[in-house]
């Protein structure tokens, strides 16, 4: 590969460390720290997994964490019920619902409910509606910590073309706006794109984000683009792959990040700048 990697793992270590220092200037200047409670609904095995990741980071860097665990059959009432009490409690400064939901559950009502203020997830349309705005507070996890990697290539991603594949909630849609928020010049692609490959061959950053292994082939790639791996998919052996072809394509971009290590460590990391960000605006806030 001729690709210089983007470590997701070493950059979200060094996130994870500027986080641990600040909650010990927290701690020596007689402040609290900062508290996330992590909701769980049912017994999704992949969920699991994601939410032990976070109690652990957490952990690591001396926030107080608590894990809500509630039953599968947990109403929309009971669980709404939950996300008030979260809201009204002074210790709590994030509250993380983890998706999906059962189908007895609304995501997106459950999701307007939790405090704009306490949604580290960035996920509340108050908190879309400000990163649409240029004036973000809190913003999603996922495509925030892309910034950061790209960041870390020192490149200056004014002006470039960028293209996003796949427009979802949670990565493709907030992804298009901190792209734009940094001046690229921004396509969304999805499933009823027309010549997806021709689009991609034009861009300076291609962030993929389809779910489909393996997705982004290196003659779909622009000799130099960046290529940032948002997919995490389960092979039938049970191996994780991302969404684009990381061999081939590697061979072709400047710099490519990859799977697993890439994206997904940053995603956590930035949960924890998330919810100590949230802690500083609720106490200056008083
Ligand atoms: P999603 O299923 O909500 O969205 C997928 C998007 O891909 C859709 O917008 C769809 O239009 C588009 N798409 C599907 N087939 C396509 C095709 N043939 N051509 C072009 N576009 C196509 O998925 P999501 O929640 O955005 O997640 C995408 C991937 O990212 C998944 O693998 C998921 O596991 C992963 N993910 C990773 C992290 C992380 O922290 N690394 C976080 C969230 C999601």
């Amino acid at each position: 590969m001729t690709a210089q990697l983007l470590d997701g793992k070493a950059i979200s270590a060094e996130l994870r460390n500027q986080v641990k220092d600040r909650v010990d200037a927290r701690l020596q200047a007689g402040r609290r720290a900062p508290g996330l409670v992590v909701v769980l609904v049912g017994d999704n095995p992949a969920s699991q997994v994601y939410v032990r990741n976070k109690q652990n980071a957490c952990q690591q860097v001396g926030f107080k964490s608590e894990l809500l665990r509630l039953p599968a059959g947990t109403s929309q009432e009971e669980l709404l019920a939950v996300v008030d009490e979260l809201n009204a409690r002074d210790d709590v400064d994030g509250i993380l619902v983890q998706l999906p939901l059962p189908e007895q559950i609304d995501e997106d009502t459950v999701t307007e409910r939790i405090s704009p203020h306490k949604d580290v997830d960035g996920f509340h349309p108050y908190n879309i509606g400000r990163l649409v705005l240029r004036q973000p507070l809190l913003r999603p996890c996922t495509p925030k910590g892309v910034m950061t990697m790209l960041a870390h290539t020192g490149i200056d991603l004014v002006g470039k073309d960028a293209v996003i594949i796949g427009q979802s909630n949670i990565v493709g849609r907030p992804m298009f706006l901190e792209l734009l928020m940094a001046r690229c010049t921004v396509t969304v692609c999805h499933s009823k794109t027309k010549d997806l490959a021709g689009k991609v061959r034009g861009a300076d950053i291609v962030v993929a984000a389809v779910g489909v292994p393996r997705f982004v082939k290196a003659d779909w790639v622009k000799p130099g683009a960046i290529v940032i791996d948002v997919g995490i998919n389960r092979l039938e052996d049970g191996s994780l792959c991302g969404d684009v072809d990381t061999d081939a394509v590697g061979e072709v971009a400047s710099w490519i990040t990859p799977v697993p290590g890439g994206v997904g460590p940053m995603t956590v990391a930035t949960l924890l700048e998330n919810t100590l960000l949230a802690a500083d605006l609720r106490d200056r806030a008083g």
